[in-house]
């Protein structure tokens, strides 16, 4: 039986109509595929908590956060991963999506602060346009809520494309990290915080860090 893609079912989900393929993929699930039932029910949700999300996020960028995280788990299932966790930071706020803030200090047009959260652990990071060239900056800091004066230093980060890393280091002293990021979609950074638990952080897509080069 072949199935349908990711894409195929998110558009289903949204009510996107494609007439003949919809109708194609309707009988698909009348014959019982579990795999499609499946990942369809996963984005009926993820579309209905996007909608009503709207106020905090457009649909499109929470869709796009779904997705990293659906693409980031399939790859981790992979038998390398096995017994690894891995948490999806939430973002707590966001600078493109918020454009009136007083008071945050360094905040200009063109830096994107953006600010993730997983558990007890914060990662505040800033995008900015790296001049004379097609890339951004990536810096931020790891921190811990419970102890906001110190960061988490001496951690590995990683830098991944659709799971296939592009590059790695590990945090300073106080926490922090940088890369150089060139346009491109579906990249994560993923915290090795310990042994068995792992952040992961989705940067903003490559439509949006090409947006800021140009800018
Ligand atoms: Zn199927």
């Amino acid at each position: 039986m072949a199935h349908f893609s990711i894409d195929e079912w998110i558009d289903f989900a949204r009510g996107v109509d494609r007439r003949e393929k919809s109708a194609k993929m309707r009988e698909h699930l009348d014959q019982g595929c579990s795999q499609c039932s499946k990942t369809l029910g996963t984005w009926r949700h993820m579309v209905n908590f996007a909608n009503q999300e709207r106020g905090f996020a457009p649909p499109a960028y929470a869709l796009q956060a779904v997705k990293t995280s659906f693409i980031l788990h399939q790859t981790f299932s992979a038998k390398e991963n096995r017994g690894k966790k891995f948490e999806m930071a939430r973002l707590v706020f966001d600078s493109a999506l918020n454009p009136i803030t007083v008071g945050v200090r360094g905040t200009a047009s063109v830096v994107r602060q953006l600010l993730y959260r997983s558990g007890s652990l914060c990662i505040d990071m800033r995008m900015q346009p790296k001049p004379g060239s097609q890339s951004v900056v990536l810096l931020g800091q790891v921190l811990d809520s419970a102890k906001p004066d110190q960061g988490i230093g001496g951690i590995p980060v990683r830098l991944l494309c659709k799971g296939d890393t592009l590059s790695q280091s590990r945090t300073n002293d106080v926490g922090e990290f940088d890369f150089g990021v060139t346009p491109t979609d579906h990249l994560q950074l993923v915290f090795g915080v310990a042994d068995t638990r792992n952040i992961v952080v989705p940067v903003p897509d490559g439509e949006s860090i090409r947006g800021m080069i140009e800018a």
